[in-house]
Formats: structure tokens, sequence, C-alpha cells
């Protein structure tokens, strides 16, 4: 299609990292058709209202918005989930992390995601965990909004219920949790700067981890035990070269820590339990 080949060349022109692919999804987006029948069956011209809606959205790409802002959705784990500019895109990387908890935990676990976003952590683990239930907290009431509307869509509401926090601010004293589970926010804050365009068009707030990046991983740690049963798991998601001071932090506050690579080799989850209970035993099968 001489418009797909067109506009996968603007955009390799603008330094889109994905130009061919890119450029198939918004038009996908517009014919509202998948991208088999794209290649497949695509052969009319477009019509004047479908180049206009299309046009609009090269022009978006082509300022760096990214792909799941435009189209208003990302798909996580199973299922598709509505993002806006309130909250982080859910990554490929973060479903490695909501795997690894899905795999060892059974039965009526409770759960606490800190730093919810979109939901896609604890709406995923809910929704693979039929028995579960638990609470998502985030510091922005928008991104907390967005996080409800996913659970209505993926039908795991009646077991989670979404709180405004400060990390554990808000949360009464006794409540306690099998699993806390968190992808905060680890950029340093001198590299962000730095990042892509596409990722500086995401919250600050989802990214900005402080001066060494480490700011949420140390009060999270240091508040886990009051809120963790006995046993329970602290499973995190860390940034490039984190691994050692996460590790760290779980250990001083005595923990058992193990680290777990994504599929670039890259370390990329750290998950700690105290030795003995449940989890602490199944820490070395977690990180496998
Ligand atoms: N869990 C989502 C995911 O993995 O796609 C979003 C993770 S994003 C990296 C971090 C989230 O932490 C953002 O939604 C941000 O608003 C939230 N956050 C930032 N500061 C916070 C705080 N002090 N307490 C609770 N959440 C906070
Ligand atoms: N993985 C994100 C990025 O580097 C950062 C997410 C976070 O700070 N938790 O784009």
């Amino acid at each position: 299609m001489k418009i797909l080949d067109w506009t996968k060349q603007y955009f390799a022109d603008k330094g889109i990292e994905n130009p061919h692919f890119d450029a198939a999804i918004l038009l996908c987006a517009v014919l509202k058709c998948d991208r088999i029948t794209l290649y497949v069956d695509f052969a009319r011209p477009l019509s004047d209202e479908e180049l206009s809606a299309f046009r609009k959205l090269v022009v978006r790409r082509v300022q760096h918005e990214p792909v799941a802002y435009i189209l208003g959705e990302k798909g996580f784990m199973k299922h598709s989930f509505k993002v806006t500019p309130d909250v982080l895109v859910p990554r490929p990387e973060t479903e490695l992390l909501a795997e690894s908890i899905i795999k060892d935990a059974e039965g009526a676990v409770r759960i606490l995601d800190i730093g919810t976003g979109s939901g896609a952590i604890i709406i995923s683990l809910l929704a693979a965990l039929p028995d579960a239930s638990g609470v998502g907290t985030d510091i922005s009431e928008n991104a907390l909004a967005v996080a409800e509307e996913n659970a209505a869509c993926i039908g795991v509401s009646e077991r989670l219920k979404f709180l405004c926090s400060n990390i554990y601010t808000n949360l009464s004293a006794d409540e306690k949790f099998d699993i806390i589970v968190s992808n905060p926010p680890y950029i340093p804050s001198g590299d962000m700067k730095n990042l892509a365009s596409d990722v500086r068009m995401e919250p600050v707030q989802a990214l900005d981890g402080g001066d060494d990046g480490l700011d949420f991983y140390c009060a999270i740690i240091k508040g886990a035990k009051n809120y963790l049963i006995k046993g329970g798991l602290l499973a995190f998601e860390i940034g490039v070269d984190q691994a050692g001071a996460v590790t760290a932090m779980c250990e001083e506050e005595g923990f058992k820590t193990v680290v777990r690579r994504d599929y670039a080799g890259l370390d990329r989850m750290v998950f700690a339990a105290e030795e003995g209970g449940r989890y602490g035993n199944m820490l070395p099968e977690i990180a496998k």
C-alpha cells in the first residue's frame, strides 16, 4: 500500500523507532481492521475522511506522542487497558513481574500494588487469580480514575479497592497483605532529561525516582513489614543497575532476596521474603 510505505518512510525520517509497525497500527485504527487484513485484503484507496483521520494520527505520532496514548489503549498480559497521558504506558517487562507472581500465588491471597497507574499489574493478577483480592494505590487521582475503569471493564472491581495514597499513608494500620508489588518511579532525577522523547510525554510523577532513583524502594521496603503478613512477598520491578542497591535495602530489613532478569538479560525484578515463610521457601522458584 502506497500510503503505508509513505508513512513508514516519513516516520523513519522523523526518528520514530518502529516506523513500519507504528504506521500499520495507526492505519488499522482508522480502517478498523487488524494487521493481517491490512496486508492481505486492503487494496482500495482511502476515502477523504479516512485520509484526513489518518493524517491527524500521523501528525501526533511525529510529535512523539506514544502510540498507546493516540489509540487510548495498550495490551498488557491478556487484556486491553485504557491509557491516558495521566498513566504510564504499561511495559512488556512489567508483564514478567506479573507472570512471576501468578505462577507462585494461589488461593485467597491479598495483594497490594503501590503506584498502580493504569492498574495493569493488580488487575492482571486478580484476573488470573480468581480467589485473590487487593488494593491498588496511587498518588494521582487521575490515574486512579483510569485504573477504576480498567478494573470494571476487565471484571475485577468487586475484589479490588483503589486508594489515593502517598505510598502507605492512607492505608489503615490493620491492613495486611500476602504480597506487596510495585513498579515505582525509578529513573534518577538527573537522567529524566535524557529520556527518549516518547517517554518524556509520560507523567514525570510516574518516572522520577529521586536523586538516585531509589527513593520509592527505600520507603516501600522500610514500611513493608507493617503491611505484610509473616512470610509475605515483596515484588519489585527495578531499573538498570539497581539490583544491588534494592537487594541490600531488603536484606537490611531482614528479607532474603532473589533477582530475576528480563528477556534482554537485564536484572529487572527483585523478590524478597522472610526466611522460612511460604514465599521465603519459594524464592528460588519465583526467580526462574
Ligand atoms: N503500576 C503501573 C505499571 O506498572 O504500568 C504504573 C507504574 S509507574 C512507573 C509508577 C506509579 O507510581 C505512577 O502511577 C505514579 O503516579 C505513582 N506514584 C508516584 N508517586 C507516588 C507516591 N508517592 N505514592 C503512590 N504512588 C505514587
Ligand atoms: N520502564 C520505564 C522506562 O524506563 C520506567 C518505569 C519506572 O520508572 N518504573 O521507560
